[in-house]
């Protein structure tokens, strides 16, 4: 069978990418393990526009949002289910410090349109901790991953075009114009492993960071939020009192195990945002395909134009993915060049010290 492409992996970064290739009038076949704590699976799916204890824009916010938001609504419309939930996000201050560090910025234009409303106080609540104010973001919200994913693989798997093998990389044979993996033959084929990626030969060069995120869903009866709160951890609304919360970094046991050190870490940062009990519905672990320098992993192999990556999305997937996959596309089909700061020729000395060790 021949493809234009073949994709390993389809979690955020391999399905985004298919649906784009697809709208461009190429064919793909995708391989991919459904496994059930790939980072796409477990992740919040926020969408956050201002973000950290020092408020900073998300980097290219601008750029990255409409065309976020443009592609969840396109697929909202084609799979007929809710993706994108905007909703207003209240990061509540945590000390006097923090909002003078806030005041301090908020005269920027920079965070035009992103803030809607700067409260140095709140009227007290029965169920928040909200005494020292917040800052009312807006154009943010969260999407629905695992809804989006299984509407992409049910597609897919209708027309036959996703096999959920795991890929064995030791079959994988290189031709002169493509590659061949037992019955597919390719022009290009593009690895989206997230974490797992780190550990693939063509591109074990890259200096990927991963860390391990847990998670919690939590119930907190007769409490219905209007808004996604932010101290410390986020706590999301996902109706009928049932709210996810999220998340832990750990970059020093990076492996896939539920701990009570996580759990423990999430319900302590829940309690000084909420007033009310609450009971611990689920416990998710996922690892982050986060990278040294923060930003993602596109590109071509330097030695091998036909095998190409498009990972490293750490903790920012959902809004940054749609832009680097079309962005992706134009230099895969048309030669456009690739922002400098995710393209993978940065890393090139480190490709050449490997090759040269060898
Ligand atoms: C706890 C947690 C919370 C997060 N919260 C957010 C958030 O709120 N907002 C946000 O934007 N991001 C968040 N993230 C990050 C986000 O999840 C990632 O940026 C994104 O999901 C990465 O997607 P991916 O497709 O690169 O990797 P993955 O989701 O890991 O998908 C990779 C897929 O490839 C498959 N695969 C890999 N190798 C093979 C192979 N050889 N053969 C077959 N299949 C293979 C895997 O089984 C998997 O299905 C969070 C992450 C975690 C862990």
């Amino acid at each position: 069978m021949n493809y234009d492409y073949l994709v390993v992996g389809h979690g955020l970064a391999g399905a985004i990418l298919t649906c784009f290739l697809e709208k461009s009038g190429k064919t793909v076949v995708v391989f991919d393990v459904p496994k059930e704590n790939a980072a796409s699976r477990v992740a919040a799916g926020l969408i956050n526009p201002v973000a950290g204890k020092r408020f900073a824009k998300s980097w290219q916010v601008d750029a990255f949002l409409p065309a976020a938001k443009a592609f969840y609504q396109e697929m909202e419309e084609r799979y007929q289910v809710p993706l994108f939930h905007q909703k207003p996000i209240l990061k509540l201050f945590s000390t006097p410090e923090e909002q003078n560090n806030w005041m301090g910025k908020s005269t920027n234009s920079a965070w035009e349109g992103y803030i809607e409303t700067t409260h140095l106080q709140l009227p007290p609540s029965d169920y928040v901790h909200q005494e020292l104010g917040g800052l009312l973001i807006q154009q943010g919200g969260y999407v629905a991953l695992r809804t989006f994913l299984q509407a992409r693989e049910e597609d897919l798997q209708r027309r036959n075009l996703l096999r959920t093998d795991a890929f064995d990389i030791s079959q994988l044979e290189l031709l002169p114009e493509g590659v061949r993996y037992q019955d597919v033959q390719a022009r290009k084929i593009i690895f989206c492993e997230g974490a797992q990626g780190a550990s693939n030969p063509f591109f074990s060069w890259l200096p990927f960071s991963l860390n391990k995120g847990e998670i919690l869903d939590i119930n907190v009866p007769d409490f219905e939020a209007s808004y996604i709160y932010n101290k410390a951890v986020y706590v999301v609304p996902l109706g009928q009192s049932h709210y996810r919360v999220g998340a832990t970094y750990n970059w020093r046991e990076v492996n896939e195990e539920l701990t009570p050190d996580g759990k423990e870490e999430l319900t302590s940062k829940v309690q000084d945002i909420l007033k009310k009990p609450f009971t611990v519905t689920k416990q998710y672990v996922g690892i982050r395909p986060a990278v040294r320098d923060r930003k993602p992993l596109v590109g071509l192999h330097p030695q091998h134009p036909q095998v190409g990556i498009f990972n490293g999305m750490g903790s920012k997937g959902v809004l940054m993915a749609p832009l680097l996959a079309q962005q992706f596309i134009l230099a895969l089909e048309q030669g456009a060049p690739l922002w400098p700061e995710v393209s993978i020729a940065r890393y090139q000395s480190l490709f050449s010290a490997s090759t040269s060790n060898t």
